[in-house]
């Protein structure tokens, strides 16, 4: 596996190959969901890219930018085991100047739900993957359906801007208790993490109601929020696979959202219908 931390470098090294390229995005602190983008990336293209990089403008101020956990070395050899090509390291210095044009996300879907609550978070996110995707040429990009917001606005910039890639979105891998795996997790105690093992259980809920054939979005909002009751929930929220608010779940054109906070951490979930 080749480190790379130059973007010029990597753009020539990249020049010289032929085949399709799989990029993964990732801010790092690698679990078990990042590893089956790669393994998903590894499988469909000839040469695997993974990037980690803590982006700044994606964090609001006073976020957890300083504190987000950052775990190289441990990064470095998961993905040298599990098979990448290339890892793409950049800092910030060589990926951003002063006074920079950027991209800015869709006056809606870009300001609800996580744009609510983190205004502007889409911006930096659109604009460091718009980035990546120049440097990295990819064929195909992975990423996770947790971030369902993230995905569909990705999806959104690549059909606006007629970019040239493929983007996939996975499937959440949870830890066995059902809790969604992410980066952040190492941010709770004990006792936090028990009770945000709620957070999938009132998604469970809602397939459970769904499978009822109970579709009413207010019956599904209210039986979720008792089960994560007393947790302090950010939002719950039924949109359209393109982010339209609903009334009913649609069978196949549905996601169920929620975030919700527990101390000073913050955690999203979502279920695809
Ligand atoms: P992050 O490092 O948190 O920016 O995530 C990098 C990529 O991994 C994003 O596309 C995320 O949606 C995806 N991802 C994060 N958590 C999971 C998970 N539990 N299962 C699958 N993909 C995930």
């Amino acid at each position: 596996m080749k480190i790379v931390r130059s973007p010029h470098e990597l753009k020539t090294i990249l020049k010289e190959h032929q085949g399709e390229i799989g990029f993964v995005p990732t801010m790092g602190a690698l679990h078990r969901g990042h590893l089956s983008l790669i393994e998903r990336a590894r499988k469909e293209n000839a040469l695997c890219v993974v990037s980690i990089f803590v982006n700044p403008t994606q964090f609001l101020e006073g976020e957890d930018l300083d504190k987000y956990p950052k775990k190289f070395e441990a990064d470095e050899k998961i993905c040298s085991i599990a098979g990448v090509d290339i890892l793409f390291y950049p800092q910030a210095e060589d990926m951003y100047e002063e006074d920079e044009i950027k991209i800015c996300s869709p006056n809606v879907r870009g300001y609800v739900l996580e744009g609510h609550v983190r205004p502007g978070h889409f911006d930096g996110v659109l604009t460091v993957v718009m980035k990546l995707f120049n440097i990295v040429t990819p064929t195909r990009a992975y990423f996770g359906k947790k971030d369902a917001q993230q995905f569909l606005l990705i999806m959104q910039m690549v059909k606006n801007f007629f970019m040239d890639v493929e983007v996939i979105a996975l499937e959440t891998m949870r830890e066995s208790d059902g809790l969604a795996m992410s980066s952040r997790n190492v941010y709770l105690n004990d006792a936090e993490r028990l009770e945000a093992l709620k957070i999938g259980k009132s998604l469970k809920c809602a397939t459970n109601l769904v499978i009822q054939k109970v579709f009413e979005a207010e019956r599904i909002d209210k039986e979720m929020r008792e089960v994560l009751s007393p947790l302090e929930v950010e939002y719950i929220s039924i949109v359209s696979r393109s982010f339209v608010p609903q009334e009913k779940v649609e069978i196949g054109n549905s996601i169920i959202l929620v975030a919700a906070r527990l101390g000073a951490t913050r955690l999203i979930d979502n279920i695809w219908i």
